[in-house]
């Protein structure tokens, strides 16, 4: 649903330049939650804002839908019509709303239909039917001001969609509101993903947020993305940068000549017990030394920082009981056998995630 190839921002201003986009390859598939995640600076914005052509990119290409923008935007003035034609199949949130204060929450959705030209009654008909889609239609009346930050992000929602658009973009659509009112958000973008089909890519720095609606996600880091693929697999590769975002995991070995591993479990399989069976079956104490649980995707999901004793050397068999219990292992201390193994996982991570 949407592409790019080699997509690359680069501003200039004053003399100096910034690489804001460096190189993105972005894969979103039909009707999927796409996160993308990353610190402030690491182009995020700038991405989302190539993808609807807000912003042109300095080189590489926009496909949506099947329809590549940045050859529709770089075809002169008289492209202005169709390139504007895609951009309703676009719709996009933001973070602070955007809603125009001195209209209603009816205006506010009929804003863009006054510019797709509809007629007064289809606008009054296509606004009621969206703001009841979002769970404001008693609100058509009220003014943004009378709003709280949830009700003001539906009408964004509904503002968002009124141009019957296969993609949603949202640039931190929930960092403004509460705990409470983002699962809400969420709950509500969920629902239109799956009722509607639509493909919603998101911006987030709240790993909550990927952990309860995304199916795939990207993580970037200095205008590139340095991993991505569905949340799932990611959660199963070793050394994977977003997984340990996701379910961060600290602490080291209790004595230096000690194993430390990271053991990520799914869905069917639960932690403990098979923790236990490995301490009775090979007679080792081993000591959790931290875990971490959520719902991803639906499904149970854990790690756990395990420490075995011993050296690596003296653990290859209780590391592969684990492994033949469907568990993904990664070796976190000592340094140099984590090493090594991640640098395998990483090979492994970049063909499995493409
Ligand atoms: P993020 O959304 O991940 O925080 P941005 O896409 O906003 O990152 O910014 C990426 C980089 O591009 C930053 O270094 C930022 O300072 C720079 N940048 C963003 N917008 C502009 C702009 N309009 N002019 C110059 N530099 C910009
Ligand atoms: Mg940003």
């Amino acid at each position: 649903m949407i592409t790019t190839s080699d997509l690359t921002k680069v501003y200039r201003s004053r003399g100096r330049e910034v690489t804001a986009l460096d190189g993105v390859d972005l894969h979103v598939r039909p009707g999927e939650v796409y996160g993308v995640i990353g610190r402030s600076g690491a182009g995020k914005s700038t991405l989302i804002r190539c993808l609807n052509l807000l912003e042109r990119p300095t080189s590489g290409t926009v496909t949506v839908d099947g329809q590549d923008l940045t050859a529709l935007a770089g075809r002169g003035s008289r492209a202005g019509a169709p390139l504007r034609r895609s951009r309703t199949r676009i719709g996009m949130i933001f973070q602070h709303f955007n809603l125009l204060s001195a209209r209603t929450v009816r205006g506010n959705v009929e804003l863009p239909l006054e510019i797709l030209g509809l007629s007064r009654r289809d606008r009054a008909r296509k606004a009621a039917e969206l703001l009841d889609l979002v769970g404001l239609a008693d609100h058509a009346r009220a003014y943004p001001a009378q709003l709280s930050g949830g009700q003001k992000q539906r009408v964004g929602i509904a503002r968002a969609l009124a141009g019957d658009p296969k993609v949603l973009l949202s640039d931190e659509a929930t960092s403004a509101l509460d705990p409470e009112t983002t699962r809400s958000v969420l709950r509500l973008l969920r629902d239109l993903n799956q009722q509607l089909g639509l493909t919603v890519l998101l911006i987030t720095h709240e790993m909550d947020v990927v952990k309860s609606v995304c199916d795939s996600a990207a993580l970037m880091s200095g205008g590139r993305i340095v991993e991505s693929g569905p949340v799932a697999d990611l959660l199963a590769t070793p050394g994977s940068r977003l997984a340990h975002e996701l379910f961060p995991l600290d602490g080291g070995p209790s004595a230096p000549d000690h194993t430390v591993v990271d053991v990520t479990f799914h869905g069917g399989t639960a932690a403990r017990p098979v923790i236990s069976q490995l301490a009775r079956r090979h007679e080792i104490d081993v000591s959790i030394l931290g875990a971490a649980m959520d719902t991803v995707g639906g499904r149970q999901v854990g790690r756990m920082r395990v420490e075995l004793p011993g050296r690596f050397e003296e653990n290859v068999v209780p590391i592969g009981f684990l492994r033949e219990q469907g568990l993904t292992v990664e070796v976190v201390a000592p340094e140099d056998a984590a090493r090594s193994a991640a640098g395998s996982a990483t090979e492994l991570a970049g063909e499995g995630t493409r």
